[in-house]
């Protein structure tokens, strides 16, 4: 594993490795498997893409209560005004009225995007709606949006890697990378 990679002019540093990844997602998975033991429905994971899809693969094949899964595209700018500006670009395909939701997110920044993709999800009148996601930048969000599974909590920092792009390069890492200050 690199120790260190580069993309144009920024040098990023190896964080997390590959190994450590791996146990997050192994205990995620025991801690889901935990939440939903005294429920018989399946579970439906929603995946936000692209930024999740490694994390989603992972976790999906160490969950061990049945699970139904679907993706959903949306689309956060880099200096959101306001909560208006997430707009969903692929729909949820399958209904998910009266079904348990965990939805999957590769990392929490400002939790805009997770907020406002919760406020819609409510609308279709779910049994009920957590979120789990790999990564969480508390000195960012304050829990403006509460996360019920979290892999792992970091500083203010830019990360790449395991489904983490830059520019939408750096997804295919194995490992996460940061920024190098
Ligand atoms: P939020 O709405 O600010 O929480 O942003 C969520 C999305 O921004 C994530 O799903 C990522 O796609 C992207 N993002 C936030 N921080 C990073 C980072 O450090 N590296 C790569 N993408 C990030």
């Amino acid at each position: 594993m690199a120790v260190e990679v580069k993309y144009d002019d920024k040098i990023f540093e190896l964080f997390i490795s590959k190994e450590e990844i791996e146990e997050i997602v192994v205990r995620i998975a025991k801690e889901v498997d935990a939440h939903y033991s005294d429920i018989a429905d399946d579970i439906m994971l929603i995946s936000i893409l692209d930024g999740s899809f490694v994390f989603m693969a992972d976790l999906v094949r160490q969950i061990e209560h049945q699970v139904e899964i679907q993706f959903v595209k949306l689309n956060s700018y880099d200096n959101m005004l306001s909560r208006g500006e997430v707009a969903h670009i692929l729909k949820l395909q399958h209904s998910i009225e009266g079904k348990h939701v965990l939805v999957v997110e590769d990392i929490i920044d400002t939790g805009l995007t997770l907020e406002v993709f919760i406020e819609e999800l409510q609308k279709h009148n779910p049994k009920s709606i957590k979120t789990c996601t790999l990564l969480s930048k508390p000195e960012i969000h304050n829990d403006i949006v509460s996360t019920d599974f979290v892999g792992r909590e970091i500083g203010p920092e830019f990360v790449i890697g395991y489904g983490l792009d830059i520019d939408g390069r750096a997804r295919q890492l194995p490992a996460i990378y940061r920024l190098k200050v």
